[in-house]
């Protein structure tokens, strides 16, 4: 699989990144890990979006899915005709919530509905093309998903936004590669219940023995560098702070 961090700020958009999107490439297909806010240009850098199959949403948080709005008047309203529908994975009452983000329903015949297939989380394993997606609830302030994204043989973790979690360690064990937030600093006086810091993504990466932890949803208010050194004081793999553009091989 072929990853492209298209966009990895946290919580609000930044002078160098749109909000989270990740690109997820293997045998001819595309699958979008969330679309944040600013987040559709930058993925026009690195693919035509036309070209997007499917969806999956860790949680309707605006830095996770605004530039849906974007993605949904493309295929609606493309002079060339409707797009064909795409599947879109997302949490309970996503195809409202996304309708709601537009001021659509779906009695409107301008629904997103039009367009996504819109499929719930139920703890069950979806398969979007080549792709096998498994989910877990995580904690966070909304209700939050982790995803797990299967191909070829390989896989990754992306942990949307969540404070560190047993869900998300065993989603996680057998994991080629690791894309978990770290939206606070060690130093900071953080809430429970809402993000992690780097050295609790690390930690949570230790236990479920993974080798290879890209963390993202870089706030812009924190020092990359000290995000990056609280990780190290607790995982000893291979350790990439996610920037813009960036592609790896999984
Ligand atoms: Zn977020
Ligand atoms: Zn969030």
């Amino acid at each position: 699989m072929k990853l492209t961090i298209v966009g990895c700020a946290g919580s609000y958009t930044n002078a160098t990144s749109a909000g989270s999107c990740y690109l997820l490439e293997f045998d001819g297909y595309s699958l979008l890990l969330d679309l944040g806010s600013g987040a559709l240009g930058a993925l026009a850098k690195s693919t035509n979006i036309a070209n997007v199959d499917a969806v999956a949403l860790s949680h309707v948080h605006l830095d996770h899915c605004a530039d849906v709005a974007g993605l949904y008047v493309t295929r609606r309203y493309d002079p060339t005709g409707m797009a064909a529908k795409i599947p879109f994975f997302g949490p309970p009452q996503i195809a409202a919530r996304m309708d709601e983000m537009y001021g659509l329903t779906d009695q409107d015949d301008s629904s997103m509905t039009t367009v996504f297939d819109f499929v719930e989380y139920d703890g069950s394993v979806h398969q979007a093309g080549p792709f096998t997606i498994a989910t877990v609830a995580v904690d966070h302030c909304i209700p939050a998903f982790a995803i797990k994204v299967s191909a070829g043989g390989r896989s990754l973790v992306y942990s949307g936004d969540t404070s560190a979690c047993q869900s998300l360690v065993e989603l996680s064990t057998g994991a080629d590669l690791a894309l978990y937030e770290a939206s606070y600093v060690e130093s900071g006086d953080n809430p429970r219940g809402m993000h992690m810091t780097g050295a609790q993504a690390g930690r949570v990466a230790t236990q479920a023995g993974i080798d290879r932890l890209v963390l993202t949803h870089l706030v812009a208010w924190n020092d990359d560098a000290e995000v990056q050194s609280d990780a190290a004081t607790s995982f000893s793999g291979d350790l990439v702070m996610a920037q813009p553009g960036m592609t790896i091989t999984v």
